[in-house]
């Protein structure tokens, strides 16, 4: 590859690398982990060659619970066996039964029955020897390239033929890029590789290109792999990635694709036509968001999942994903969504005016109940900082001035708030005495005032400043303390017990 094409491979890595942390923080071990060591590979616990083996061969995910009881099970019932009489299979001459077969059709048991003896011997092979040494990895640890520790493999462990073997060898940590079918269409796609044929026919150039990036990147080669696994909805980073990062799938999300301007399927073909609503149905059920929120609950499904709930729809060539990604892009954070008008929202290619109202009014639902009493009632209040989060969300987007009275007992915590007025703040809105009517009505301990400034300047004006000291002298008369007055502007807020100007006029 050239100097130029080595740049484009360098900023394509990153780019979708820098997607997918952008797109899910939580990724960030696997797409940012530090470089392994070596033989991380070459020192595992004695079990995790049987297990990783067995759950490859039989097609068992060993990523949940279940999968891996389900292959320690297989590796117990296995090692009762009698040793074999000679080597092969009990059938011997009839070739193992193939491996997706056996995926697909759970036929698990019939191949176990026709396979027992060879897989006995094979895990017997992966067993330390009398000396404590492992054949196994004496052996990949003097294999000078990849090519040759996959043939040193298929040898020892028959049963790993295909992409088994570079499945066994990622399981077990050994650095390696699985050439599966997910990987290598992405490969093609962008155009690093040629046409290719099938995932395991030609696997040469794939780790070519594979190779260059980790020359290039300095990354380990199990983080190409984590990364283009994950962008290209690999079948074993799955469990890992959720479905919002998983980008150029069996119907690529083109039009939301950080590498479309050097995509040469992009550049060719142009956007797919696909329709939207079919293309969140092509995701695997467990990964779609609806099925993610029943099973996982709301709070563990990102925002674009969330905003992706609300609108329901995508719009032509783009999913319901995909648009609820472009429209947080477009904004850069929820919060700047939630100020953005009507008119706004329509502008982006696919959102109406219904999907526009839907968003706000989901956005106001939100915000309501985030200060609207719920969140803020039985609250301690320690610090201005307190009140500001418990009433931002009422107050930060209010387009009049409110002034609440904070009724709160004797250990701080708010007990009820009161709206006194709306509109401009002036001596004639805010009465002390009809203050200290409520907050003696409710037997108050203390209370605090807080008001906002729809400019979004916090810094209190004469009037906030008069008002202020009234009503502090006329609490002190009914021997109520003020913990303070905070007036909260858009992103920011100011403190009367902060600045000590609670005093008496
Ligand atoms: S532009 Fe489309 S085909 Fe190309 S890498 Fe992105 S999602 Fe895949």
């Amino acid at each position: 590859m050239n100097p130029a094409g080595d740049l484009a491979l360098i900023d394509a890595f990153e780019k979708i690398r820098s997607f997918l942390l952008e797109t899910d923080p939580g990724l960030q071990a696997t797409v940012l982990a530090p470089l392994q060591k070596t033989a991380m590979w070459a020192e595992q616990p004695p079990a995790e060659y049987a297990e990783a083996f067995l759950g490859v061969v039989l097609g068992i995910d060993r990523q949940t619970a279940a999968g891996r009881r389900m292959v320690r099970e297989h590796l117990r019932n296995l090692r009762n066996q009698p040793e074999p009489s000679g080597t092969g299979s009990a059938s011997e001459g009839e070739p193992p039964m193939p491996h997706r077969a056996l995926f697909k059709t759970g036929r698990r048991e019939a191949f176990l029955k026709k396979n027992s003896k060879v897989l006995a011997e094979s895990l017997r092979r992966l067993l330390p020897d009398g000396n404590g040494r492992f054949a196994l990895v004496d052996a990949l640890a003097g294999a000078p390239t990849l090519r040759e520790a996959v043939a040193l493999l298929r040898k020892m462990l028959p049963l790993l033929g295909g992409l088994r073997a570079f499945e066994f060898l990622a399981q077990i940590r050994y650095p390696v890029v699985v050439p599966d079918g997910a990987r290598q269409r992405f490969y093609q796609r962008v155009g690093w590789v040629g046409e290719v044929v099938s995932a395991a026919a030609h696997p040469q150039e794939f780790f070519e290109v594979s190779e260059r990036i980790v020359h290039l990147t300095g990354e380990p080669l199990s983080t190409v792999n984590a990364v283009v696994g994950l962008f290209s909805g690999s079948r074993d980073m799955r469990t890992a990635g959720g479905d919002s990062a998983a980008v150029c799938v069996g119907r690529p999300r083109c039009p939301s694709c950080v590498l479309k301007t050097q995509c040469s399927f992009y550049r060719y073909r142009g956007e797919p036509k696909t329709n939207a609503t079919r293309a969140i149905k092509t995701l695997a059920v467990a990964e779609q968001p609806r099925t993610r929120f029943e099973t996982l609950g709301p709070s563990n499904l990102s925002e674009i999942e969330l905003l992706a709930l609300i609108i329901r729809t995508g719009a032509e060539g783009k999913s319901s994903l995909d648009l609820a990604r472009e429209i947080l892009a477009r904004f850069g954070s929820l919060e700047a969504l939630s100020r953005a008008g009507l008119g706004e929202l329509c502008q982006i290619k696919g959102v109406g005016r219904a999907k526009a109202i839907e968003i706000q009014a989901a956005l106001e639902l939100g915000r309501r109940l985030q200060a609207g009493g719920g969140m803020a009632i039985g609250a301690a209040v320690r610090r201005s900082g307190d009140l500001f989060a418990l009433y931002r969300g009422l107050l930060a987007h209010e387009q009049q001035e409110s002034f609440y009275l904070i009724v709160l007992n004797a250990r701080n915590r708010i007990q009820k708030h009161f709206l006194i007025s709306r509109g401009t703040l002036t001596g004639s809105l805010v009465h002390p005495r009809e203050v200290m009517k409520a907050a003696v009505k409710e037997a108050a301990a203390a209370i605090a005032f807080i008001h906002n400034h729809p400019s979004g300047d916090p810094d209190p004006s004469e009037d906030d400043r008069e008002i202020t000291d009234r009503l502090v002298q006329a609490a002190r008369l009914f021997g109520i303390r003020v913990l303070d007055h905070v007036i909260i502007g858009r992103d920011n807020y100011f403190s009367f017990a902060d600045h000590n100007l609670l005093h008496e006029g």
